[in-house]
């Protein structure tokens, strides 16, 4: 691995981007073959699983994009034209009659031998009904022509798309009833540690609230995956090999907590004993320690247990993970440049992702960053992203990385 920023402090962490790459290539090594036809009304949030191609014309016919008159520039000299037929959205117009003009209102047809539409700002009805049109017109204005939006045959959804309101309007619009996706992956989440309890019980002493497993069951809802809440593992050898051993049916074993050095790593032991085990020092703050490996046949990935780091590298590393698993091509989240609101003196050996906001264009941070502190998150509107060996004064450019497009 490259070392990143000065040598022999950071020779042994795993870069993000490396770390990402190597993710993504395990992801892409263990697709999610099978798919399931869904009606449109339930594919909000999964991956489209085969291209989407055009059936029609969109319009499927010239239409007008006003109210108005429509016309054949021919048959105007100046003087008023009679009306000759009104023609709403949802009717089919009959042949202009030449020497005329069709009243038309908006997303109505244009009828045939009609070259332009007028609209009714521009237009004077006189007392006999015919109709004086006062501005110079142009053929074509006011048209939507038939396939302006689309032909068939085109390309419309990729496979690998991500599906929501929009995809999904889109595709009624073609007419399509449902979509072909890719089935839920089903992701196991642990939450490892003696100390932790469940919220609803009295906490005893030395134990803190479980917060990482209602974190993750819910974004990996939000990301489409189908939840195992597999609850809290105790830090206990014989139980984390049965455990494992129970969630066999799923596509990724996720978990948070014990992977810190030096501590007794229980899902470490039960994964070199019955799979494989990688640990990636990573060059990520907060974050660093993260268990990749498998279980049996199973993937399983830990995440460190501190609430900020859990988030970050879930956020930033398991979430295209498991999006690449479904097929989604464009993984990369939404970040811009933002001068920073704030000095950052010392230089860090790992990418800082500190828990940020924009206020009037700058990007400010929370001021507690431990990792312990999710709070941090919850004031948040992003992440502040500061590379390795970098010092910042306020007006230097940071990336910002927006949660919302993180958290879906
Ligand atoms: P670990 O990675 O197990 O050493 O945990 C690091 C820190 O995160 C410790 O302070 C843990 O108590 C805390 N922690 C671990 N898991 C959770 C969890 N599920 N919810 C809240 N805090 C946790
Ligand atoms: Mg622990």
């Amino acid at each position: 691995m490259n070392p990143v920023g000065k040598p022999g402090k950071t020779a042994s962490l795993m870069p993000v981007e490396a770390a990402l790459a190597r993710l993504l290539e395990l992801a892409a090594a263990s697709p999610i073959s099978e798919r399931e036809y869904l009606p449109l009304a339930e594919v909000q949030g999964r991956v489209l699983a085969e291209d989407l191609i055009s059936t029609l014309d969109l319009p499927p016919w010239p239409n007008s994009a006003m109210d108005g008159y429509a016309l054949n520039l021919a048959d105007w000299t100046g003087a008023p034209l009679p009306v000759s037929q009104k023609v709403f959205a949802g009717q089919a117009p009959e042949p202009l009659q030449r020497g005329t003009c069709a009243r038309i209102f908006t997303g109505a047809p244009v009828p045939a031998g009609a070259d332009c539409v007028e609209m009714q700002e521009n237009a004077e009805v006189q007392a006999d009904g015919r109709v004086r049109f006062i501005e110079t017109m142009a053929a074509g204005q006011n048209i939507r022509p038939q396939g302006q939006e689309t032909t068939v045959g085109e390309l419309i959804l990729e496979a690998g798309t991500r599906l929501g309101p929009i995809e999904q309007g889109l595709s009624a619009s073609l007419g399509c009833a449902g979509l072909n996706v890719v089935r839920k992956v089903r992701v196991a989440v642990l939450s490892t540690g003696d100390e932790l309890v469940e919220p609803g019980q009295a906490l005893g002493p030395g134990q803190i609230y479980n917060s990482n497993r209602v974190v993750l069951c819910s974004w990996l809802q939000r990301l489409g995956c189908e939840v195992i809440d597999a609850g809290i593992l105790p830090d206990d050898l014989a139980t984390t090999r049965t455990r494992l051993g129970e969630l066999q049916d799923v596509d990724l074993i996720l978990s948070t907590g014990g992977v810190s050095v030096g501590e007794a790593d229980f899902l470490g032991i039960a994964l070199r004993e019955e799979g494989e085990l990688a640990l990636w020092k990573l060059a990520i703050k907060p974050g660093k320690p993260l268990t990749v490996g498998h279980f049996r046949n199973v993937p399983v990935i830990g995440l460190p247990g501190n609430p900020a780091s859990t988030l970050v590298t879930f956020a930033l590393l398991t979430r295209p993970y498991l999006l690449r698993r479904q097929g989604v091509k464009d993984l990369e989240p939404l970040k811009f440049k933002v001068p920073a609101g704030f000095d950052w003196p010392q230089a860090g050996n790992r990418r800082e992702y500190l828990r940020g906001r924009l206020e009037q264009g700058r990007a400010i941070i929370y001021r507690n960053q431990s990792s312990g502190v999710l709070r941090s998150a919850a004031w948040a509107d992003g992440l502040v992203e500061v590379l390795e060996g970098r010092t910042l004064v306020a007006g230097d450019e940071v990336g910002f990385i927006p949660m919302s497009d993180l958290l879906g």
